[in-house]
């Protein structure tokens, strides 16, 4: 196993703003654009809304303004600074691939309400593809294309869904009775999804086949919100295995590099107020994984913590407070790379500004 060399590197968490386009719906209500952004430094601004409540009141909002890594303005194709799915990849899709192949962790999280472009930003459309396609075409053409010598490639991939603080195999038929999969920790192999299913995969096509089946597995159930979108935190995992054989000697290094690609439950579900029972249980449990979530992306992301004394420092980061989070801790810290999508609808104060306040507080 080669040695990697430890050095934390405090530009190991991206936190990225991307604004979508109004649906259609919304145009032709003539709904108001809340959010603007100045590509040239990176600043989001949410203007508080113009309309006059019911009794005549302007409610008292304030203009917020955030600044992150990068704010993809996808709001107006016309617009010079408009933000294709292709720059958004070229923004950290393949510094995470360069990073796996030298054999570290990746994972990108897309986070929002429900309908703010989470999907579109990770899957896209045939069209228009999102990460998710782009990264794995890279993946297998760089394998193709530029192999290191005298090494042999391997990847697999999983499919799981953490539901209510319970993981389920996307990659198996949901069966009449939960089947869920228990979490291990073992000191060699760390954090792991005991029984998970893992596919060989040879090319994008087989993984493309892989994730529409997992998609239709994932949970799926109404609420007064919106009737199909998911409650559950979807964790799509690329496993790149490189073996290389020495010419000289009778060694070979074997790298293992995982990438995570995470679509999280709608932010809203954290905290809606049309929830009750089973409803109100995973409003619980979605706003405990997030808060965690946002917990630890943010004891990462500050220098404090990577430049503390040894392994103490590190513990006081929450990974273990969900399982979200405990199932991604080999994924998140050390000489990982993360990235967060904070994905924000154009008109929706309350939310938007929920969001790029978690957005903000992940820096
Ligand atoms: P989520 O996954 O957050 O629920 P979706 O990705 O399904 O949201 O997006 C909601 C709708 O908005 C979809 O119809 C999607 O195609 C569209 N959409 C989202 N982001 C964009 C974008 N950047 N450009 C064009 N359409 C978008």
């Amino acid at each position: 196993m080669g040695r990697r060399p430890v050095a934390d590197d405090p530009g190991n968490v991206k936190v990225v703003v991307r604004c979508r386009a109004f649906l259609r719906r919304e145009r032709e209500k003539g709904t108001q654009c809340l959010v603007h952004m100045d590509p040239a430094t990176n600043t989001t601004t949410l203007n508080a809304p113009g309309e006059n409540t019911e009794n005549g009141m302007r409610r008292a909002l304030e203009d917020k303004e955030f600044v992150f890594d990068k704010s993809f303005w996808s709001h107006d194709e016309e617009d010079a600074h408009y933000a294709h799915q292709e720059d958004v990849y070229r923004s950290f899709g393949e510094e995470f691939l360069d990073h796996n192949f030298n054999g570290y962790h990746t994972c990108i999280f897309a986070y929002g309400q429900t309908g703010s472009g989470k999907s579109y930003t990770m899957m896209g459309t045939p069209e228009n593809p999102g990460l998710i396609p782009r990264t794995c075409e890279e993946l297998f053409d760089r394998i193709e294309e530029e192999p290191t010598p005298n090494t042999s490639y391997h990847v697999q991939v999983s499919y799981f869904e953490v539901y209510n603080e319970h993981v389920r195999d996307l990659l198996v038929p949901r069966s009449p009775l939960p089947n869920y999969l228990k979490i291990r920790d073992s000191p060699r192999d760390g954090v792991y999804v005991q029984g998970l299913t893992e596919v060989e995969v040879k090319s994008y096509a087989d993984v493309a086949r892989l994730m529409k089946q997992g998609d239709l597995t994932r949970t799926t159930a109404s609420t007064k919100m919106n009737d199909t979108s998911s409650r559950s935190h979807a964790v799509f995992t690329i496993r790149l295995k490189q073996i290389t054989h020495s010419l000289l000697s009778d060694e070979t290094i074997e790298r293992t590099a995982r990438m995570r690609l995470v679509d999280l439950a709608g932010s809203e579900r954290a905290k809606s107020t049309e929830a009750s029972g089973q409803r109100l249980k995973e409003g619980g449990q979605i706003n405990r994984s997030l808060t965690t979530l946002g917990r630890v992306i943010a004891a990462l992301a500050d220098p404090k913590r990577h430049h503390g004394k040894g392994r103490r420092s590190r513990e006081v980061v929450p990974f273990r407070d969900s399982v979200l989070t405990w199932l991604l801790k080999d994924s998140l810290g050390g000489n990982s790379k993360t990235a967060m999508v904070a994905c924000i609808a154009p008109s929706d104060y309350d939310e938007t500004l929920s969001t790029l306040r978690y957005a903000d507080q992940a820096k």
